[in-house]
């Protein structure tokens, strides 16, 4: 029961923050400002958005664990929102389940050594950004079109790599990030990647004959800026714009990674942050945080060093409600998450499956579970109700059977009802902007409709008594 304590205390915390979060985000400037005939890009109207604000705003609102026969007490299910980039509860456990999923294959790729022991793959944090921009949609739509560019350039060919830096990553995970730029409180996009290489990455601005020089002169480590500038390999040209709006273009000194990035951004992006993965953690840091990683494994010490890698960013940082209901138009459909090569899994970065329960029928010491409980939210008090029973093992399983059945028909529905909205959409530019939103709008009731008649049905099977499930169950947007 301490477990469920535990959770329920820190949903109430959570719940505290989105609440306020979600109330001030439906009346904010933003939500109030657009028209009604709004379309975003990426396809939502006005309605939408605000029925996306209310689901944030319900996260959680019940919750069920299972008992199991050796006392032990796990949550099994619950009413999320599923919008991980604004919801601080849904990113939690978005957060915790990749890198339950991960953990082993980085600490894995980590430890991998040859013959002779030597570590095989060099871990390396790297961190993408495009210029700032106030649209998050095409902030993320450039970050991830020169993403994809950039690893154009390091894949094979033929027989052989075309010699960019990617062709050296055996494995990564990479993850976007947006975040609220200090001061502008412009919309900040980065890519955060992990990458797992078999050579070292060619992060040098120097020519090495020419860095041991000026180690030399200046001290090891202590070679001044400037003189990076002057003493270079290579030179690119930065093209940016100025208050006027006229085109401006920089010479800068770059490594070969750095100018892969700017050549892939068109010529103007440059930034690239690389910090290789080491033992005993980065530069500067304590030397107690220093003693704690040398004390680890190798492979612990990585992964504990490259755990950012899964962290969402949470909303609730910012508390900004016109912020967050850019970022939830912005990210709505978006892929945020992804793994190449070694790490790769085709589910990462797909919506989650409502079906998909963290809850397993037998504790960890393998002792089936014997009871279900569901404590639900209540609204006037701010905090969460007693657990109530709600089932017995065997009419659970039934109720089960008839659920997917439902859920099931549901995704057939949901399949059409994609496609529709999708062929809408295209009719941008055919039809006023005021008839494809009532279009999109109608077929959205129509949808809601149909979902309703079908979890009518469970409802009347009288299974939603033994679940305590309250239809409709969840109508997926
Ligand atoms: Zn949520």
């Amino acid at each position: 029961m301490d477990t469920i304590r535990s959770i329920l205390r820190e949903l109430r915390d959570k719940r505290a923050g989105t609440t306020e979060l979600a109330a001030k985000a439906a009346g904010s400037s933003f939500l109030q400002g657009i028209p009604a005939d709004y379309l975003s890009d990426s396809g939502l109207t006005r309605t939408d958005i605000a029925g996306k604000l209310q689901r944030f705003a319900d996260c959680a609102d019940w919750i069920e664990f299972k008992e199991y026969g050796d006392g032990q007490h796990r949550l099994d299910n619950a009413h999320y929102c599923k919008q991980p980039a604004i919801c601080e509860i849904c990113a939690d456990r978005v957060q915790s389940r990749r890198r339950d999923r991960l953990a082993p294959a980085i600490s894995a790729a980590a430890a991998l050594a040859d013959s002779d022991g030597r570590h095989v793959l060099r871990p390396y944090f790297l961190t993408f950004t495009v210029a700032p921009g106030d649209d998050v949609e095409r902030q993320i739509d450039k970050l991830q079109s020169t993403f994809r560019a950039f690893r154009k350039k390091g894949q094979r060919r033929g027989d052989h790599y075309s010699g960019g830096e990617w062709g050296k990553v055996a494995g990564a995970v990479a993850r976007i990030e947006i975040k609220k730029g200090q001061g502008s409180g412009l919309p900040h996009v980065h890519l955060h990647a992990l990458a797992f290489c078999s050579e070292r990455l060619d992060i040098e601005i120097l020519a090495a004959s020419r860095r041991n020089a000026l180690n030399r002169e200046h001290g090891a480590g202590q070679i001044p800026r400037e003189e990076y500038a002057r003493n270079a390999a290579r030179y690119r040209e930065l093209l940016s714009w100025d208050f006027a709006g006229n085109a401006v273009t920089t010479t800068i000194p770059v490594s070969k990674l750095s100018e892969e990035w700017l050549d892939a951004s068109g010529g103007v992006s440059c930034n690239v942050d690389v910090r290789p993965v080491h033992h005993e953690g980065p530069r500067g840091i304590s030397a107690k945080k220093r003693r704690r990683l040398q004390a680890m494994s190798y492979e612990r010490s990585i992964c504990e060093q490259t755990r950012e890698i899964f962290k969402y960013t949470s909303m609730l940082d910012f508390m900004d409600p016109d912020f967050t209901c850019r970022v939830l138009v912005g990210t709505h459909g978006r892929r945020l998450f992804s793994t190449y090569g070694i790490f790769f899994n085709p589910k990462d970065g797909r919506p989650e499956d409502p079906r998909d329960f963290e809850g397993s029928d037998l504790s960890d010491s393998g002792a089936p579970a014997v009871a279900i409980y569901r404590i639900a939210w209540n609204k006037s008090r701010g905090s969460y109700s007693d657990p109530v029973p709600v089932e017995i093992a065997q009419a659970r399983a039934l109720a089960d059977s008839l659920r997917s059945e439902t859920l099931s028909a549901q995704g057939k529905l949901l399949g059409q009802y994609r496609r529709d909205r999708a062929e809408f959409c295209g009719l941008r530019g055919v039809l006023s902007p005021a008839a494809v939103v009532e279009m999109l709008d109608s077929r959205k009731d129509f949808f809601r409709g149909q979902v309703s008649r079908l979890w009518e049905h469970f409802k009347q099977s009288r299974a939603w008594c033994i679940l305590g499930v309250d239809p409709p169950w969840g109508i997926p947007e």
